[in-house]
């Protein structure tokens, strides 16, 4: 059996699916002209989020926090004022520098937004890309705490990829719609087919968060940054994510000299700078594989 067979059955295994949803996956996959930005067999199976030609790359910008939720603070800054000039400078810049690019925001003031409505707006929006900005800190209690500095970028952890089966199935409905409806008619995306191209959808956004998650550490350490790594986390704002989705913490607020880096003009432009050239090289290697 072609290992692109076996993948199939593993999860017809599971789920018991009948022949008929078999024969429609195979024909989808066996047909599908967009693939994944992911590693081994799974990658030419997958229909991706990736760029589509001629249809401009909106990217949502997430700045954290924000009115009574002040999170974390440094000797004179509050995080949520650094996330929101980062947020706002990096929207800018990301039009500027990315052709064909749109940025909207989940808040643009300092407003209080619950952490799931962040991803909804996105979910909404059928957004290609979901960046969350936030500042790290280390607990007050901690010894050495203001020792403490370097960047991370998040991806949400497996514990909560369950949640993010809806906004899937939404922004998917529309992806089918797009690419396949003419072709396969008849295929209604809430079928319980599209149950494996979910499965399928959702190990490709998790493949694609991981990646743009690193390439946004390269281009941080290239810039003489400590590296953290990029880590998997269950964090609400990302478990409902319907698309690549990441959060990147610019900095330890609770140490003095990352403080007046991320307050700093020249700071907050070569962070900028680095998320930037991490989409654009994101988006080159998702063209070219
Ligand atoms: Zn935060």
């Amino acid at each position: 059996m072609k290992s692109k067979e076996l993948i199939l059955m593993s999860y017809i295994d599971k789920k018991q699916i009948s022949f008929k949803t078999i024969l429609t996956a195979l024909i989808l996959f066996s047909s599908c002209s967009i693939y994944g930005q992911t590693d081994s067999t799974v990658k030419q199976l997958v229909p991706t989020p990736a760029p589509v030609p001629g249809k401009p790359m909106l990217i949502f910008v997430d700045a954290g926090h924000g009115g009574q939720d002040g999170a974390t603070r440094g000797l004179f800054s509050k995080e949520k004022d650094v996330a929101l000039m980062v947020a706002l400078q990096l929207g800018q810049t990301i039009e500027k520098e990315i052709p064909n690019s749109k940025v909207m925001y989940t808040r643009t003031e300092d407003v209080f937004i619950p952490l799931y409505e962040r991803i909804d707006m996105a979910n909404r929006a059928h957004a290609d890309l979901f960046i969350s900005i936030h500042c790290n800190s280390m607990p007050a209690s901690m010894r050495g705490r203001t020792n403490v500095t370097g960047v991370e970028t998040i991806v949400s952890g497996s514990g909560r990829l369950g949640q993010q089966d809806v906004a899937i199935r939404e922004n998917a409905s529309i992806l089918l719609e797009k690419d396949y409806k003419d072709k396969y008619e008849g295929y209604d995306p809430n079928d319980p087919e599209s149950f494996i191209i979910m499965s399928l959808m959702k190990y490709a956004y998790r493949k694609q968060s991981i990646k743009l998650a690193t390439l946004i550490q390269q281009q941080y350490i290239k810039t003489g940054r400590v590296d953290r790594g990029v880590k998997e986390q269950s964090l609400a704002v990302l478990a409902k994510a319907g698309m690549p989705a990441v959060l990147t913490e610019i900095g330890f607020i609770s140490n003095p000299g990352e403080e007046e880096y991320i307050n700093s003009a020249a700071g907050r432009e070569e962070i900028v700078q680095n998320i930037t050239s991490a989409i654009m090289e994101y988006n080159k290697e998702m063209i070219v594989n």
